[in-house]
């Protein structure tokens, strides 16, 4: 039978196919010559060897090496279409099995061929066998590879072949001129920058393999130890950057502030007085503060950072706050507004939903100075909005929004700066506000230090009293009759509820679909409760609506869409419903959890889940129950998902450590840390030369991405 012709892909021409590959290593990061000699293996392959086919069936199912001539080579049906190749050495024969293949396979593998195959090899009832091995055509007393085969991390589409011979290639070219000196060298105990590169790409046979692969060798020590030293030398330039620039001093804390903190219905707790001393201390400086306040979900941020607007407006300027969703946003003008209007601040409101004719005097107000405080989402970073004098921008959720969108804010030109040529000559001199991100995502500290150059941290470690603690369960959802009596229960007590629908990502209308069975599924088991419904299709004022009624109690249960994982306080919500809660993330969890046990009256967390239960879901429940303290489930998190995913590709970017890991390498980001400091200390032209050798080495271009 005829072996049915497979169409051969069609063969690109050669310049696109260039490019594509171009554009492919440019996925992977991969530009210069520098990033390719850095693209390091994932592990290796032992090519070095070649045993007898029968040696090979005698080794277990372990891999091996054997080199044979093709005997046989033909497709099969039954079962299933296969090609199977049988080669023979002076010890025996071994079949090699292919499941996918080429039709010019058959022509590649022709009887006579001599090949070398590298794979699992086992002894099966037929003799030895193979499936799928790694296997090259080879000449006759062709000479073993004297090094390992390096794997690399690959992007679709880009063969190992092809990678190694890229890299091969580069390493021909590059400059390899070590950045450290023999001194340096010697008394960090450092291997030199070239041989480590080159026996981590072709290392030989001899070498300690468990070393390479726990990262453990010398070489990769070596690399670990020059990715932490550009970090830290990035990190500390960009401060020294920072306190070169201009900021307006903001030195008052007087009459705004001490009237505030009297009208508060409670006293600071000692963490947040701790922060608000450090917020206040930077604010005086005149260079712009760049601060992360991390405080778990409700830990009291907000009045934080309305004391940090105190200070800016009692000194004479404009501060404003910018939160990532409407709802947190009204929510935060709302309270703030009635903490701080009866103390005669102009607290002005700006959102992508206001009318034209409001959003123009909001513009106004703004651009006069007659706002001192303004409050809005991501609608202030547009170019209309034009600032008197600002002094002071607040981020609330900080990574909820990108990098640009910060930045964005941040660059306000105010108009006190003059506008046009005159700020454009005037640009060296222009003031930077002081900045102030917040998040509720704790990101432990030194990760902090890998994502964002220079940052000072602020952390509040401690929750206002009277709280009472979160009992979480995990529930299966064949018992969700039972969930819907306890919510019922807790409306009869007096309570509120959460029913919280997850996240679909695939679709926002399969999301809505779900939310809305489940206010009819609730609405309809609760006929004496009053069931609510949001989700983010709604418009703002529809949604503002809901939200209203649930914060006054007339509505007993919120069924919501993940809308609203941001900030809402309701304290008489006391019971929280996750559907599906194996589908979420810890943080998210976390957060969502975090809407409860805001009022005195004991709440309850239960997670609804869909049983069989995946293990990393099952590890988030199991976190979940046993702890509250965002702190420590942000390092459980940490520890399931890797930092990678910890921050999400989108925030992480380039800015990750590639090599090293700041679980297992502390004592080299120490050690990194003292050279940056010592070069950056002493900047002799030696040092120097060091400093901008190295930075250009390791970071190129993406410095600048780092001093974000
Ligand atoms: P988050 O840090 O999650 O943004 P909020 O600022 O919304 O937390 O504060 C949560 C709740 O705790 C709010 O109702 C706030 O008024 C209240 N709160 C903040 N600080 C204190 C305090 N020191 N004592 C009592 N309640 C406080
Ligand atoms: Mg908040």
């Amino acid at each position: 039978m005829p072996a049915p012709k497979r169409k051969p892909a069609a063969k690109p021409a050669p310049a696109p196919a260039a490019n594509t590959r171009a554009s492919k290593l440019e996925k992977l990061g991969l530009r210069t010559d520098m990033d390719l000699v850095l693209h390091l293996p994932l592990r290796y392959e032992d090519e070095t060897e070649v045993v007898t086919i029968r040696q090979a069936g005698m080794m277990g199912a372990s891999i091996a090496q054997v080199e044979g001539v093709v005997s046989s080579c033909e497709i099969q049906y039954r079962p299933r279409r296969q090609l199977i190749v049988t080669i023979a050495d002076d010890s025996g024969q071994l079949v090699m099995r292919f499941l996918n293949f080429y039709g010019s396979q058959t022509k590649q593998l022709a009887v006579g061929t001599r090949v070398r195959a590298r794979g699992e090899i086992r002894h099966g009832f037929f003799g030895a066998e193979v499936v799928h091995p790694n296997y090259k055509v080879v000449l006759e007393g062709a000479p073993l590879p004297e090094v390992l085969t390096p794997v690399y991390p690959a992007g679709e589409g880009l063969s190992q072949i092809f990678l190694r011979k890229a890299i091969a290639d580069a390493m021909q070219r590059v400059e390899w001129r070590d950045t450290l000196s023999p001194a340096q060298l010697a008394a960090q105990q450092l291997s030199p920058f070239e041989d480590a590169v080159r026996l981590l790409h072709n290392p030989p046979p001899e070498v300690d393999e468990h070393a390479l692969e726990d990262r453990s060798h010398p070489a990769w020590v070596r690399m670990k130890f020059d990715e932490l030293l550009a970090q830290q030398l990035s990190l500390k330039r960009a401060q020294v950057a920072r306190r070169a620039k201009n900021a307006r001093a903001l030195p008052l804390v007087g009459q705004l502030s001490a009237a505030f903190l009297a009208t508060l219905p409670f006293t600071l707790t000692k963490a947040q007085q701790r922060v608000v001393a450090e917020i206040s201390e930077d604010l005086r400086a005149s260079f712009p503060m760049q601060r992360l306040l991390q405080g778990d979900v409700g830990s009291g941020k907000t009045v934080v950072a309305a004391l940090a607007a105190a200070q800016a407006i009692d000194s004479g300027y404009q501060a404003v706050l910018m939160a990532p969703t409407e709802i947190l946003a009204d929510q935060h003008f709302r309270k703030i507004a009635a903490w701080m209007e009866p103390l005669g601040v102009q607290v002005a409101w700006l959102t992508g939903s206001l009318k034209k004719k409001e959003k123009l005097a909001a513009q106004a107000m703004i651009e006069s100075g007659a706002a001192q405080l303004v409050i809005g989402t991501h609608a202030l970073i547009q170019d209309s909005v034009q600032f008197a004098k600002l002094g002071l921008v607040i981020v609330d959720e900080q990574h909820r929004f990108g990098v640009g969108q910060r930045l964005a804010l941040r660059n306000k030109t105010t108009s006190e700066n003059g506008g046009g040529e005159a700020a454009a000559a005037a640009k060296t001199e222009a003031t930077v506000p002081h900045q102030l991100m917040m998040s509720a995502t704790p990101i432990p500290r030194t990760l902090a230090m890998t994502y964002y150059a220079d940052l000072e941290i602020s952390v509040i470690d401690e929750l206002p009293p009277g709280r009472t603690p979160i009992v979480t369960r995990a529930v299966d959802q064949i018992r969700r009759d039972e969930v819907i009596a306890r919510v019922h229960a807790a409306v009869l007590e007096g309570r509120q509820a959460y029913w919280v629908c997850p996240l679909i990502e695939e679709s926002e209308a399969l999301q809505l679909q779900t939310a809305s069975e489940t206010y009819a599924m609730l609405a309809e088991a609760l006929p004496d409760l009053r069931v609510g419904l949001v989700h983010g299709r709604l418009k703002q004022a529809e949604k503002q609506e809901v939200m209203d009624a649930f914060s006054a109690g007339e509505c007993h249960v919120l069924v919501a869409t993940t809308v609203i994982e941001v900030g809402v306080d309701v304290p008489n919500a006391s019971l929280m419903v996750i559907e599906h809660a194996e589908r979420f993330g810890l943080s998210q969890l976390h957060q969502l959890r975090g809407r409860v046990g805001r009022g005195s009256a004991a709440s309850v967390c239960l997670l609804l889940y869909q049983s069989p239960l995946g293990q990393i879901a099952k590890q988030r429940l199991m976190t979940m129950r046993e702890t509250t303290d965002g702190f420590e489930i942000a390092r459980r998190d940490l520890e399931i998902r890797g930092p990678g995913e910890f921050l999400g590709a989108r925030q992480s970017g380039q800015a990750m450590l590639r090599f090293a890991d700041l679980m297992t390498d502390q004592w080299l980001v120490d050690r990194a840390r003292e050279l940056a400091h010592t070069l950056l200390q002493e900047p002799t032209p030696a040092n120097n030369a060091t400093v901008s050798a190295h930075l250009a080495r390791w970071l190129g271009e993406r410095e600048d991405f780092l001093k974000v």
